[in-house]
């Protein structure tokens, strides 16, 4: 038996290729190798699967950003929402135009792609572990590592990117692509929490707090996030912070120095609020004086940074320790040592180079037949629902593309 199409990884990309290409009719064959389909899409969105995002635009993305403009054009948030729509889930966006399925369960996103696959007569093979893609007389070949073999007219490659390997990643779609003249560019952690040295944070596991984050590559404010800051053990973590970690990356691979400016205190002349502060407060103890601004912990670390004995009274502090302070609560900075590995990241940036394809349809110039999409591919996104936005769109470009490979 030969398919039309074989698809490798059942995920996000791989299961919505598959369901629009058996909605036309074609014969596909899913191939997953793990026990389950779309396991990273159950936990996107802290099981609620931030799918879209209202506002993408290609500014959200890195990487080729052609290709990530090419399929926001093809497929826009609204036309991505009214796929799902037309799966049975509507959608809803959130104040900030973050787009969830209507039930807010990642589960349900899941169920409408398999369940429609299903009922369109897409082949799902799970644990088949695809080692090997090769191309003879015009028919891919997939063979799994256990020794299966699936013949078909048209491969395309969903095998996602490295991060989360508890979930799947492995990059065995890197070696795939390879196997047919694909360049690969080099691929690091992207939203991930980011590393300092462990002493400054000390005693702040847990702590969260409002804030202003800015990424200081060479000393200059690269890029600036608001939101909340949650502390770790080994650094600073929480959305806005981990939206700086492919800079910080970035940076980092190209020998740069690399620091974290925390301001917490964004919206306030602080040095008047503190002084004022001292004057209202005067025997408040230093390791106390900025309760009720941010959390004690915090507080008593900002006052540490500050050079400033946790026991003194506000009161006996002079103009210039109340501005060291002020100082430590707007521009607390602190050295970024690199981010959280592939383990613990969420998205991969670089990825199956997008010049050897042709970004209409992610149609390969390097194999005729073969495609891939998703995050195997150099596009990563932003927090906010726009990877899952370009798993959805490259998915469907190369759905379409396919189709008019196989022709009538
Ligand atoms: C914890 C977490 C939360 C996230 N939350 C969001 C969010 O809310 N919004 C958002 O936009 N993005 C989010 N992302 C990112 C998003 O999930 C991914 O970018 C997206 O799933 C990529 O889709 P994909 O189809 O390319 O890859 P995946 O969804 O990773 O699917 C790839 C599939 O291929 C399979 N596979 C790999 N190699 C082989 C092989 N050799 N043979 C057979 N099968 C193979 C894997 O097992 C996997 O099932 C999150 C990621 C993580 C880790």
């Amino acid at each position: 038996m030969i398919y039309d199409v074989l698809i490798v990884g059942g995920g996000a990309s791989g299961l919505t290729a598959a369901c629009a290409l058996a909605l036309r009719g074609r014969r596909v064959v899913l191939l997953e190798k793990q026990a389950r389909v779309g396991r990273k899409l159950l936990s996107t969105g802290n099981g609620r699967c931030n799918l879209t995002h209202l506002n993408a635009g290609a500014d959200d993305y890195h990487g080729s950003r052609q290709a990530a403009r090419a399929a926001l054009k093809a497929w826009p948030p609204k036309r991505v929402m009214a796929f799902f729509d037309g799966l049975g889930v509507p959608c809803v966006a959130d104040g900030a135009g973050r787009v969830y399925p209507m039930s807010r369960q990642a589960a349900s996103v899941l169920d409408a792609l398999r369940l429609r696959c299903d009922e369109a007569g897409v082949e799902t093979r799970t644990g088949f572990d695809v080692a090997a893609l090769t191309c003879q007389n015009g028919a891919f070949g997939a063979a799994a590592r256990d020794g299966g073999a699936v013949r078909a007219r048209c491969a395309l490659v969903c095998t996602g990117g490295l991060a989360a390997p508890k979930l799947g990643a492995c990059g065995a779609g890197y070696g795939l692509l390879e196997g047919f003249g694909h360049r690969i560019t080099p691929r690091f952690p992207a939203i991930a929490a980011l590393k300092t040295p462990p002493k400054p944070v000390r005693g702040l596991k847990g702590i969260r707090a409002e804030g202003e984050v800015a990424l200081l590559v060479d000393g200059a404010a690269a890029r600036t996030e608001r939101g909340e800051v949650l502390f770790s053990d080994t650094g600073v973590s929480g959305i806005a912070a981990m939206q700086l970690a492919r800079l910080a990356n970035e940076a980092l691979r190209a020998k740069r120095r690399c620091d974290v400016r925390l301001n917490f205190a964004p919206d306030t002349d602080a040095r008047d609020m503190l002084r004022r502060r001292a004057g209202q407060l005067p025997q408040r103890a230093a390791e106390d004086f900025l309760n009720g601004i941010v959390p004690r912990r915090l507080g008593q670390a900002l006052a540490g940074a500050a050079g400033i004995a946790p026991g003194a009274a506000a009161g006996e502090l002079t103009r210039a320790q109340l501005d060291s302070l002020a100082e430590a609560l707007t521009a607390w900075t602190l050295p970024v040592t690199g981010t959280q590995d592939f383990d613990q990241a969420q998205v991969t940036a670089g990825g199956a180079d997008l010049r050897d394809f042709d970004i209409r349809a992610m149609r390969s110039l390097r194999a005729p037949g073969l495609f891939a999409a998703g995050e195997v591919l150099d596009v990563d996104g932003d927090c906010g629902g726009f990877n899952l936005q370009w798993a959805f769109a490259s998915a469907m470009m190369a759905a379409e593309g396919i189709d008019e490979a196989l022709g009538k």
